[in-house]
């Protein structure tokens, strides 16, 4: 029996390379196995931040939305996931403050660890729990405007006040009031000052009757054409305080 006649090293070495040249080309199974994966993720986080906008335009609650997602099959992680990416884009941060209900006069921020009010010994928490006796939520605004000021058509909107059309015999917006001119002065070309209004009103959370009521403390950005500033979507959310706290609200 002939035994087969060696392979040529030359031969061998070409063949070794056109395998290599082969796995290099196409992906392992494992690779596009998590290729696939990633495609699918960021497909998902797309559609709860798209979830998220709908909410906003509906006012519906977080269990309503949690329901459509279980629908969808969109994971707890991935809806955590895109949470934190709104949250970093849009520049939000939130920290919640305890108040002293004894005297009204102290508040704890997320940092100060004491359980006793340094100006009353008033408890911070209920006897025997965890729990604030009184709790609000702060969302600093200069994160919020930080993140806002970056993006140019932001930027160009606030410029109406020196880019409108005005005739000086009419009062036509709030820039023409007397106390506008005292306060903010002539706009200029390059933008210089943003003018916010802060309001502060109760309502019911989740536009429901008979629901948790809240107190939202709200910056409207009077810098702003007027078509866009009293819209709520446009308005920077300062505080969060819960209705029982009226008429302690100082
Ligand atoms: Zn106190």
């Amino acid at each position: 029996m002939r035994r087969p006649a060696p392979r040529q090293p030359a031969l061998q070495k070409e063949m070794k390379k056109r395998k290599n040249k082969k796995t290099e080309h196409e992906p392992s199974p494992k690779k596009n196995k998590k290729s696939k994966k990633n495609a699918t993720d960021v497909q998902q986080i797309g559609a709860w931040i798209q979830f998220r906008l709908l909410q906003r335009e509906t006012g519906c609650s977080n269990s309503s939305l949690n329901k459509i997602a279980d629908s969808f099959s969109i994971p707890m992680r991935i809806r955590r996931q895109a949470d934190r990416l709104i949250l970093q884009k849009s520049g939000a941060k939130v920290l919640e403050l305890n108040g002293c209900i004894s005297c009204h006069k102290f508040v704890w921020t997320p940092s100060n660890k004491s359980t006793r009010c340094p100006q009353c010994n008033g408890r911070r928490y209920h006897p025997g729990s965890k729990t604030p006796l009184e709790r609000a939520f702060y969302f600093p605004i200069r994160a919020q405007l930080r993140k806002l000021l970056k993006l140019k058509s932001f930027r160009d909107l606030l410029s109406h006040e020196y880019n409108r059309t005005c005739n000086s015999k009419f009062m036509s917006d709030v820039f023409d009031s007397p106390a506008w001119q005292q306060i903010a002065g002539l706009p200029s070309a390059v933008l210089t000052r943003i003018l916010l209004h802060y309001c502060v009103d109760a309502i019911p959370a989740f536009a429901i009757k008979h629901s948790i009521s809240l107190k939202p403390c709200c910056f409207l950005v009077l810098s702003l054409p007027p078509s866009l500033r009293y819209k709520a979507s446009n308005m920077l959310l300062q505080m969060l305080i819960p209705s029982k706290l009226k008429g302690d609200f100082r």
